[in-house]
């Protein structure tokens, strides 16, 4: 369908792309429309210690190793501003704990001690295929990008993914880590096997810093039970995956930019996965006729399951 633009994107990001997959219309309404308050979700204790961690982490990196930072962002202002106040106390206390924990592994060493350019929280952005693409990744260490994933803090736990190459467990009762070590084999999973979400992410940042081989390095930070696992996934994204996503971005920007007033819009199809997910209602939801008539409809719920 078409639709009028009120306001037309300047980039595509990988959350931005990803949600456009998953629905064109909420896309719309809070990308063209200007509903701007659909863009972000509300955030949970799990991404506020998430953020903490990163902000602990980061901060350790650019000290030891003297990197250029504005003093005025410092780690107290950013904890302040980045963490919403109502998870402020948790996030800080358990966030800290995970980053000595982390550190403990040594899994930061290997950081510290690279002889090449170490960028924190670097804006990167290219012209691919003829689109425009922004994103900002946790570390770049000279073109190798690397990101960290915490998941499992809110009310489930998380098992780290299928093909890690290195793990670590920190038992929360004892404080004891244990190594667990298994022989890499790299590529035995292409990351899009691991999680597609991930490797979207992962195949933008490859393209802005302009590799051709397409690698990566994530550490997951997840929470079981309680353990506290550490696992570094290493390896790549296969050509096949790079060429659908990139045919798909294309596609995309081609709807959205291609005509002056309007941008072509693909007819929603509710489903509980993209409007209820995690048993969170869609933000755009009162807003969305497609909804309303479908799952949003009492006597109609188990159509949709
Ligand atoms: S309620 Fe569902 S179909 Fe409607 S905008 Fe949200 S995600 Fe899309």
């Amino acid at each position: 369908m078409k639709l009028p633009v009120f306001k037309q994107m300047h980039y595509v990001s990988p959350s931005s792309f990803n949600s456009h997959q998953s629905c064109e219309f909420l896309t719309y309404l809070a990308r063209l429309a200007g509903y701007k308050e659909f863009l972000q979700d509300k955030q949970g204790i799990a991404a506020a210690i998430g953020t903490a961690f990163d902000l602990f982490i980061k901060d350790k990196i650019e000290r030891e190793l003297s990197l250029p930072r504005n003093p005025e962002l410092n780690l107290a202002y950013m904890l302040k501003t980045r963490i919403d106040e109502e998870h402020r106390e948790v996030a800080e206390k358990t966030g800290r704990k995970i980053a000595k924990a982390y550190i403990a592994c040594g899994l930061l060493e290997p950081i510290l001690k690279f002889r090449g350019d170490v960028h924190v929280d670097v804006e990167l952005r290219t012209i691919h295929l003829g689109v425009p693409i922004f994103g900002i990744l946790d570390l770049a260490l000279d073109d190798l990008p690397l990101d960290w994933k915490t998941r499992g803090f809110s009310k489930s736990s998380a098992y780290p993914k299928k093909g890690w190459v290195k793990r670590w467990d920190w038992d929360l009762e004892t404080g004891s880590l244990k190594n667990r070590d298994e022989n890499p084999k790299p590529d035995k999973y292409h990351l899009e096997k691991v999680n597609p979400i991930w490797a979207i992410q992962m195949l933008f940042y490859n393209w802005c810093l302009g590799r051709k081989q397409k690698h990566y390095v994530l550490e997951e930070i997840c929470h079981h039970n309680d353990i506290i696992s550490f696992a570094r996934h290493e390896g790549s994204i296969s050509e096949e995956f790079e060429t659908s996503i990139s045919e798909k971005l294309v596609v995309m920007w081609d709807n959205i930019t291609g005509q002056m007033y309007y941008a072509e819009i693909e007819e929603p199809s509710p489903s509980k996965w993209t409007c209820e997910k995690f048993g969170f209602i869609c933000k755009a939801a009162h807003l969305c006729k497609y909804y309303e008539n479908t799952l949003g409809r009492e006597d109609r719920r188990g159509d949709y399951e």
